[in-house]
């Protein structure tokens, strides 16, 4: 049995509006992009959706009592809960630099979360 999902694509600000057909689990149409990349935005978002994830960890004696991480690639939307718990669990101590590997594996997603900027240790 088809069915159909309409959506806006996000891939570029020119916002097209997207209608996948689907037969089950399976994409047997695509309409209303107007580049490539659009086509497998509506693909992926229909078969394998995903969204980058950013959040805060705790710092032990950071410049600032929080340090802003995100994922190296985008996480697979069933697994966001998972990785949000996990960045929530980890306390580091400063200093941090950009880009360092705050978990390595999210969540078993393969992924990593890692530090968006440096955090420099003050005190002791
Ligand atoms: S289909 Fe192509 S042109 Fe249209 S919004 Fe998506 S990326 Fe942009």
């Amino acid at each position: 049995m088809e069915n159909e999902r309409q959506f806006i694509c996000t891939a570029c600000p020119k916002g097209c509006m997207l209608t996948v057909t689907m037969e089950g689990d399976e994409v047997v149409k695509i309409e209303g992009y107007t580049c490539r990349l659009g086509k497998d935005y509506a693909f992926a978002e229909t078969t394998d959706p995903r969204r980058m994830v950013a959040s805060t960890v705790r710092v032990r004696h950071g410049l600032h009592p929080l340090l802003p991480v995100y994922t190296a690639s985008a996480v697979p939307k069933p697994k966001i809960r998972a990785v949000l718990e996990a960045i929530r669990e980890v306390e580091l101590d400063a200093p941090v630099s950009m880009k360092d590997v705050v978990i390595e594996n999210v969540a078993d997603t393969g992924i990593n979360v890692v530090a968006s900027r440096d955090m420099p240790r003050v005190g002791s």
